[in-house]
Formats: structure tokens, sequence, C-alpha cells
């Protein structure tokens, strides 16, 4: 199992630490199959599963994944010619969404 984040302020630590961008147009989940995680849903999934929806990228080869389960799993693809995924940590979505609006709040204090 990976890492389950349930704490709100070791999420913001984690997500502070990658410098986590929106995807663009080179970003490619086109893995061979065998490319898979374990979520912290607790079923594996495939890194090419088009119903995974990339929240955010980070370098080098690193995807923010929202899965169908409502679970937040963020995934290290390492390897060039077998590449191999690896769930560096995974929290729900609820607790994810939350963080978010948090951290957009403290923002908008800010300015
Ligand atoms: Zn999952």
């Amino acid at each position: 199992m990976p890492e389950i984040i349930t704490d709100q302020g070791l999420l913001v630590a984690e997500l502070l630490s990658e410098n986590i961008q929106k995807k663009n147009k080179l970003t490619s989940t086109k893995y061979p199959n065998k490319v898979a995680f374990e979520c912290g849903c607790g079923e594996i999934h495939t890194v090419n599963d088009p119903s995974l929806f990339i929240i955010g990228i980070a370098l080098p080869v690193k995807f923010l994944f929202l899965c169908p389960n409502n679970y937040v799993a963020f995934v290290h693809v390492k390897g060039f010619f077998t590449q191999k995924a690896n769930c560096l940590w995974s929290c729900t979505a609820k607790l994810y969404d939350d963080v978010i609006k948090g951290l957009a709040e403290a923002n908008s204090k800010k300015t």
C-alpha cells in the first residue's frame, strides 16, 4: 500500500514540496499496461487508464491523479526503456479538496 495521508498539514507540506503544474499538451500517460500503481483506494490502476483524471504534473515524471474511487494519488514513473510506476502518497479527494480550498483562501488573503 502507498502512504495514505490523512492529515491536512502533511498534505499541504507534500504539495508545497513539489512544483505541481497543470498538465500541458506534452503530458502523456501512454505507457504500457504493465506500468501500474497501487492506489490509496486499494486498487491497482494502470497509468494509461483513461478514467484517471490528471490533476497536475511535476518533474521529472510525476502525475497527480484523481481516480474513479475518489482518491488522489501522486505517482512517480521511473525508467526509460522499462518504466515502473510508484505511488508516492495517496489521500482522499475530500481531503485534497479541503486543502486546495484552504490554500486558495490563504493566497487570496495575502493580496
Ligand atoms: Zn484508486
